[in-house]
């Protein structure tokens, strides 16, 4: 058996904030992660300077891709609105692998899949046991399905279905565009230029709203792809896109309970109007973290729960 006085499950930018906080607050921890870093992540990677504040970074020592803009430019029925803020865009493969490095706590590839408790321990698939557990496994965290899936119900209404691709291409417009609510999107769209050739491209929307309207997000997928052709932004809709699910803040006030806590993604913490969830995962990491070294409960309060006013006030310095 594997011990450690704490295990995290889920070695993304929760996970890793985390690991990182008990690490230097003296404790025992480690991270289990079912893949191997570096790894895909299926996320626009847009970050805004309040993620290099909380991790108490000046954005030109990260060390990987690392895209600045100073505008922003929105798209709304057919009008342009650029915007003129301070942003950034990093690519998760990178960003994520920085992360769990700098945690600097031992990480076992491992995909959690059993969990009981037995004398005051968490025991994981037979190998592992911990005495707190930190749920940072993501929208299918296991520690929330196990721990929190009838206590802390995530609704249906806060689903966002997003679809996204990075990929390396000869793109000629560096700028970022957002196009709100695009053929009724329930949501936006956007194109996301970052360093050394790399673009992404994606949507997300509202899950429940797309299927009032008897669409899917791959349906609005297709139709963005071909509207970026049109516009010159691509020269043809890339293949492969990736999808993916997760939640948008939503009342629950079940976050910990006896040593156990659930962070990030686990806990559905997106903004609610942009669906920015880096930010959100990075800070819950950390305040968990506080709690299990200070013995306090743990509320994730303060999360910013809308981006744009944040865009919007951000000018460019
Ligand atoms: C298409 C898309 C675009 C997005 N764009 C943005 C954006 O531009 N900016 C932004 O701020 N947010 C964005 N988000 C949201 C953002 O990606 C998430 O909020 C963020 O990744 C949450 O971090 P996390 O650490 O909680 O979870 P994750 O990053 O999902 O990390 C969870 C980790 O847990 C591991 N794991 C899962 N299950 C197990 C298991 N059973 N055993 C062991 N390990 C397990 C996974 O391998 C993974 O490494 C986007 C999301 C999507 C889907």
């Amino acid at each position: 058996m594997i011990e450690s006085k704490i295990i995290v499950v889920g070695g993304g930018p929760a996970g890793s904030a985390c690991a990182r906080s008990l690490r230097r607050a003296g404790l025992d921890t480690l991270i289990l992660d079912k893949k191997s870093f570096p790894r895909q992540k299926t996320c626009a990677g847009w970050v805004t300077p309040k993620v290099f504040k909380t991790l108490d970074l000046n954005p030109k020592t990260y060390p990987h891709t690392l895209n600045r803009f100073n505008r922003i430019h929105f798209h709304l029925f057919g009008i342009e609105f650029p915007v003129r803020t301070c942003q950034y865009a990093i690519r998760r493969y990178e960003f994520d692998e920085w992360m769990i490095l700098r945690a600097k706590v031992p990480i076992y590839t491992h995909k959690v899949k059993l969990i009981r408790k037995h004398k005051g321990y968490y025991i994981i698939d037979d190998t592992y046991q911990c005495r707190y557990l930190v749920g940072a496994g993501g929208t299918h965290c296991p520690v929330y399905k196990k721990f929190f899936g009838k206590t802390a119900p995530r609704p249906a209404k806060a689903i966002i279905s997003a679809v996204e691709k990075e990929y390396q291409c000869n793109f000629s417009d560096n700028r970022c565009h957002i196009w709100y609510f695009e053929n009724r999107l329930p949501g936006y769209a956007w194109y996301l230029p970052k360093g050394n050739g790399w673009l992404n491209i994606g949507i997300g929307g509202k899950f429940l709203k797309l299927k009032k309207q008897n669409r899917t997000i791959m349906d609005h997928w297709h139709l963005f792809a071909k509207k970026l052709v049109k516009l010159s932004l691509i020269k043809q809709a890339p293949h492969d896109p990736k999808g993916h699910n997760y939640y948008f803040f939503h009342k629950t006030h079940t976050y910990n309970r006896d040593n156990l806590f659930i962070i990030g993604d686990a806990a559905g913490l997106s903004t609610l109007d942009m669906g920015e969830g880096i930010h959100a995962a990075i800070k819950s990491g950390i305040m968990a973290a506080d709690a299990i070294a200070n013995h306090k409960q743990f509320m994730p309060h303060g999360l910013t729960k809308f981006s744009l006013p944040g865009i919007f006030l951000t000018k460019n310095h």
